[in-house]
């Protein structure tokens, strides 16, 4: 097909690389920046299942997307545990052709007892989310109830079933969890781990999001820096989402995603699937471009081809660079396709 001899460039010449697939819109977790209990309350109209896209219609379209260029897949959600038999998708994944990494971002609650089985399936890699390890800090960010323990379990199984090095994502947010810093990099400090600290986003009206409330990369780094000397490491790929730095005492290694004081768009080749099939090529992106429709009229692979070439070959946004010069809210980001 004439789509697939030429992979497709946006506007800026970005190449379409990564595509991150959210399974579910649901989580057990309220997380306090991400899907707060106000909004996603009792009340909350979750998809119904049937709108889901089913696994099939993820493998046919997995293969479609690495056709035009993407090599690795992260599944992600909501909490992507939650979607029954996951690995069974992962497996139907791993068989594409062209795709050579997936990997899974989850709150680690369900991640024990499926590691062995999601790397037995073809799983690459995971991505564990954790913002303290006071359990008072924890709780009171995941409005939940549920505690640090079995967080770390689940990175310590990951590891032992081949799933490392394990990422440990911490959202880090003024008066929140700042005094966690320094425990949590005390505490993933040569173990082959890479923490990495994410600077709390602006995801719309959801999250009550103010300029105040984020703690910059660079506070974080000289905050470590004082205790445990740290030098930048070069990124292991182009376009890496992390800010990749080494202890110089040999602990090890961390991240810091600096999407509000960094912005990395100029690198960004990712696009996001949500759960309900609908084509993002930005986190910050108003609005989706629906796949789910054409999947299930009968469109061939060469349309959904098409399809995808020319939303990706007019992709033109840069929505974080952008944002000193915005005068308006940003949009509420879709959170089921935020990944990590
Ligand atoms: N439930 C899974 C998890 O907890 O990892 C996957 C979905 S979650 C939305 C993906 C990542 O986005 C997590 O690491 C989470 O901490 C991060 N995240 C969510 N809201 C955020 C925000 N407002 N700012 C920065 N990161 C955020």
């Amino acid at each position: 097909m004439a789509a697939a001899d030429l992979p497709p460039a946006d506007t800026l010449a970005r190449p379409l690389r990564d595509l991150r697939i959210s399974v579910t819109d649901r989580c057990q977790f309220r997380c306090t920046y991400c899907m707060p209990r106000e909004v996603f309350g009792r009340d909350f109209a979750f998809l119904p299942r049937k709108e889901l896209l089913t696994f099939e219609e993820l493998a046919r379209l997995a293969r479609i997307f690495a056709s035009l260029g993407v090599r690795k897949l992260r599944l992600t959600g909501g909490e992507p545990l939650l979607r029954r038999d996951l690995d069974k998708l992962v497996a139907m994944l791993a068989v594409s052709d062209g795709i050579t990494d997936i990997a899974l971002t989850t709150n680690g609650a369900l991640l024990a007892r499926h590691a062995a089985k999601l790397a037995a399936a073809g799983l690459r890699r995971v991505t564990v989310s954790l913002d303290s390890l006071d359990d008072a800090v924890f709780m009171a960010l995941n409005d939940a109830a549920f505690p640090v323990a079995p967080v770390l379990e689940a990175i310590d199984a990951a590891a032992a079933a081949g799933l490392a090095p394990v990422k440990v994502n911490m959202v880090v947010r003024r008066g929140m969890n700042e005094q966690s810093i320094l425990p949590m990099a005390a505490r993933f400090r040569h173990t082959g781990h890479v923490l990495r600290f994410i600077e709390y986003m602006d995801v719309g009206t959801t999250n009550g999001w103010r300029l105040d409330d984020v703690v910059p990369a660079a506070e974080i780094i000289a905050l470590i820096s004082e205790h445990w000397p740290v030098e930048p490491a070069v990124p292991n790929y182009p376009g890496e989402v992390a800010n990749r730095y080494r202890y110089t005492d040999g602990g090890g290694e961390i991240g810091i995603i600096a999407s509000v004081t960094q912005p990395f768009c100029r690198g960004c080749t990712r696009a996001r699937l949500s759960a309900d099939g609908q084509l993002f090529t930005c986190l910050f992106a108003a609005a989706g471009h629906d796949l789910r429709g054409p999947l299930r009229t009968g469109a061939t692979d060469w349309e959904l081809t098409e399809l995808v070439t020319g939303i990706w070959t007019r992709r033109a946004d840069r929505y974080s660079e952008q944002r000193t010069r915005r005068t308006k809210p940003r949009p509420k980001v879709e959170m089921s396709h935020i990944g990590g």
